[in-house]
């Protein structure tokens, strides 16, 4: 037993509870267990219980052990003057003396040893997770909600870096989607060295380039520290020269972070990439107010099917030629830009500016994107856990990570589930 588990078991309940009695024999029967409290003070707070013929209003301390009182030190705290229940696993404490004048409830005798086991369970199994076993049994209604809560905390904390930055920049919204979306198309490997170069490479510095998309793409590549070889075609050599004009006349600061080619489809590669990304700045202005007009996702994902420069048709590094090949920003890549950046800056948006209906369209946008495919989706999808969107597969991944890696089940609505029906 811990306190955790104890203080879970009290929350909800998951004992027997008929014919209840304190260990002095007096009938008790709880009207509200009290709200969860995690500041310093008494664990449950305005909990409301009748004990004998008197209902009392007040706070509910939880040990395993009663003696904890007195560890503690809970008697010489004022915080602690409302106690009106302390509800212990085991009482191990005879004499009263230096124990607080409430009631005393033991838990031990009254909580079914199958939850215990199922707890235990719970804590000790390997595998992909620990109720890996049982979570396709979870009733879909608890299941539904529960993920609709998990939707809303994960994009809570994909909206979080995004609103840090507005404060940061003194609300420059546009800016901070372009760091968002560059870090984005850096697709893991390259993120942080795309988002670095991002920060480098203003949009006020890129509007004054806007006349001519090589300026463009030579500020990107360059700015990635791309342009530094000795170059045998004409097109990076072309490049160079524009960014090392351009980079006298700016001062400009290079990442020190540069791209990787490393474990990567070509298709991904940083050059092709980036110039992707060049042809997208020097297409569209004003890039997240064009989103925020937008009401179809459709629209949203026309502004972001764009190609690479003609030279990529026949290469994916420089001066290394290879067979004909469109480089159009693919499907996938445009779901994982609006999955992954369009959707959580529009969440902020909406969180930021007191306007709901962008938070719904974000909501909207993500029950029209397909399921993400990934290892965690595949492998709940083996435990018989289906997904059919991008909100359904986000909240799974938000479960995983935040709950099940750290065996958080009994904040889990699954585990609560797993636990009652023990
Ligand atoms: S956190 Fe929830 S879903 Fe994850 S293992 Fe625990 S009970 Fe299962």
């Amino acid at each position: 037993m811990n306190e955790k588990l104890l203080q879970f078991i009290w929350q909800y309940q998951y004992f027997q509870n008929a014919d209840l009695r304190t260990t002095d024999g007096e009938p008790i029967a709880i009207v509200k267990t009290g709200m969860p409290n995690s500041n310093h003070g008494p664990d449950f707070l305005e909990a409301r219980i009748r004990i004998g013929d008197l209902l009392w209003t007040g706070s509910v301390e939880v040990h395993v052990e009663a003696s904890g009182w007195i560890k503690h030190h809970h008697g010489e705290d004022a915080q602690y003057k409302n106690v009106m229940l302390h509800v212990v696993w085991k009482n191990d404490v005879r004499s009263k003396k230096k124990m607080p004048p409430c009631p005393v409830l033991e838990l031990q005798p009254l909580v079914p040893r199958l939850m215990l086991q199922q707890y235990s369970h719970l804590m000790k199994h390997g595998g992909f997770i620990p109720c890996d076993k049982s979570i396709a049994a979870t009733s879909p209604l608890v299941l539904t909600h529960w993920k609709e809560r998990l939707l809303t905390e994960r994009l809570l904390q994909k909206a979080a870096p995004v609103l840090e930055g507005i404060q940061q920049t003194g609300g420059h919204w546009e800016e901070i989607f372009w760091r968002t979306l560059a870090r984005n198309f850096g697709i893991i490997v390259n993120a942080t060295a795309f988002e670095e170069m991002a920060v480098l490479t203003p949009l006020n510095l890129l509007a004054k380039n806007k006349h001519a998309q090589v300026k463009i793409e030579s500020l990107l590549m360059g700015q990635s520290g791309l342009l530094e070889d000795l170059f045998q075609d004409e097109y990076p050599r072309m490049l160079q020269q524009e960014y090392r004009l351009m980079s006298m006349k700016y001062q400009l600061r290079q990442s020190p972070v540069k791209p990787l080619f490393l474990r990567m489809r070509p298709l991904a590669f940083p050059t092709i990439r980036l110039s992707q990304l060049a042809t997208l700045v020097y297409q569209s202005s004003h890039l997240l107010s064009a989103i925020l007009e937008k009401d179809k996702i459709e629209d949203v994902k026309d502004l972001f099917r764009v190609p690479a420069n003609d030279y990529w048709l026949y290469h994916y590094r420089f001066d290394n030629a290879a067979t004909f090949k469109e480089k159009i920003l693919g499907e996938d890549m445009v779901n994982n830009i609006i999955t992954n950046t369009i959707i959580p800056v529009l969440f902020a948006y909406g969180q930021q500016k007191n306007e709901p209906k962008y938070k719904q369209r974000a909501l909207n946008w993500l029950l029209q994107m397909p399921a993400e495919v990934n290892s965690i989706i595949r492998a709940f999808s083996r435990l018989g856990v289906k997904v059919n969107d991008a909100a359904g597969s986000q909240a799974l991944i938000q479960l995983k990570n935040q709950y099940c890696r750290t065996r958080r089940c009994l904040e889990c609505a699954v585990g609560a589930a797993l636990l009652k029906n023990a």
